[in-house]
């Protein structure tokens, strides 16, 4: 603990986390998804983590089934290690304690990184709101009081629909596009073409394979798409292809973004000791919350590379982590697509207050912790039983 303050010493170490509950939704999207690699989803499978303490002080986290890591990824798993796994190694210990309790985690139950965020970020929660702070102030200070988000461009059969999806963010004061490629090379550069031809350097470009491509079929079509100014291409081959995408770094003019190589601090450090990207794309599940995303900002900012704020699609609860770290960021970060849920994917949200993007930008919330409440009556009525 670090707090100088006797008095709030004695007073947060009496505080110990008695419950830990798991509280599985299912949530209609908006519009079908469709991303590079996978089914069309209809829906978005969201854990609620609310973690209760002795002192009344309920803190919330989320995180999301996105099928990333196999069997132990599936919403009632989730479910299962956070509810019967987890809590035990949780419960009578100090919420402030976040960096022992989810040392504890990882050592009993490697690869649990998604079911991890939820934890972590129900944690930094209870600290907040235990100390009165927003989580920004906890991490380093308020830098930003808005942040800039970004949108992605999904997968849609025809150019003059991939254009309307631009036209609708460029409406919304959205000036970043993570465009979805990798389907077929012809239509990829015909989108790219046609998104260019109608907004030129009004709009800042990323193309995303979603680790589809192999890769000399990944060098010929970024090579294609090197007159058109892309801010980065993203995950062109599989997660373990770290030579792959080292050979891409080297071979063409745009810079390269991992996304589905990015897991633990590790994962990180091997593609920076071989030169494999220079940009990161963090996902608060994907990357074990808070605690561990923020570790990774540093990892990548002391290796030079860019930050790319991001989340899975995702309520107002993981959007309003994303915001608390990119608001105490001191340095640049991309506009990232942190917001893809409350900015139109999900037909409604679960907090009382949702988010809104006002010219491109949402407000960061003041409130202590991560500064939303859930809507008790909607989170029950998708609750999954
Ligand atoms: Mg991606």
């Amino acid at each position: 603990m670090l707090q100088s303050n006797p008095v709030e010493v004695s007073r947060n170490a009496q505080v110990k986390v008695v419950r830990v509950e798991a509280i599985p939704l299912n949530l209609p999207l908006a519009r079908t998804l469709k991303i590079a690699v996978g089914s069309e989803r209809t829906c978005l499978e969201v854990l609620i983590v609310r973690i209760h303490t002795n002192d009344g002080i309920v803190g919330i986290g989320e995180t999301q089934a996105w099928r990333r890591q196999g069997g132990a990824e599936i919403l009632a798993n989730l479910a299962n290690i956070v509810e019967n796994h987890f809590q035990p190694l949780i419960v009578g210990r100090s919420p402030f304690d976040i960096a022992g309790i989810l040392q504890s985690l990882d050592e009993s139950f490697s690869n649990t990184l998604y079911a991890q965020a939820a934890v972590s970020d129900a944690l930094y929660d209870i600290v907040g709101k235990a100390t009165g702070l927003p989580l920004h102030s906890l991490l380093g200070g308020e830098r930003r009081s808005a942040v800039r988000t970004g949108t992605i461009l999904t997968i849609k059969p025809t150019t003059k629909e991939v254009v309307a999806m631009v036209d609708e963010g460029y409406a919304r004061g959205i000036r970043y596009f993570g465009l979805k490629i990798g389907v077929e090379p012809e239509r990829d550069v015909e989108n790219v073409s046609a998104i260019r031809e109608r907004y030129g350097n009004r709009i800042a470009l990323r193309v995303d394979a979603n680790a589809s491509m192999k890769r000399d079929t990944a060098i010929s079509l970024l090579k294609k798409l090197e007159p058109y100014g892309l801010d980065a291409a993203e995950q062109p081959v599989p997660s373990w292809d770290i030579e792959g995408l080292a050979a891409i770094a080297r071979s063409v003019s745009m810079p390269v973004m991992i996304d589905e190589s990015l897991s633990t601090d590790h994962s990180l450090l091997d593609v920076i000791r071989r030169g494999a990207a220079t940009a990161v794309h963090t996902k608060l599940a994907k990357n074990g919350g808070v605690y561990r995303t923020w570790r990774l900002w540093h990892l990548a900012d002391a290796a030079g590379m860019r930050i790319c704020p991001g989340n899975h699609p995702c309520t107002g609860v993981a959007t309003a982590a994303a915001l608390q770290m990119c608001a105490a960021w001191p340095g640049p970060l991309i506009d990232g697509a942190f917001a893809v849920g409350v900015g139109g994917e999900l037909e409604t949200d679960i907090t009382t207050h949702p988010f809104a993007i006002e010219n491109g930008e949402i407000k960061v919330p003041t409130g202590a912790g991560l500064g939303v409440e859930l809507d008790m009556d909607k989170v029950e009525h998708f609750r999954v039983r």
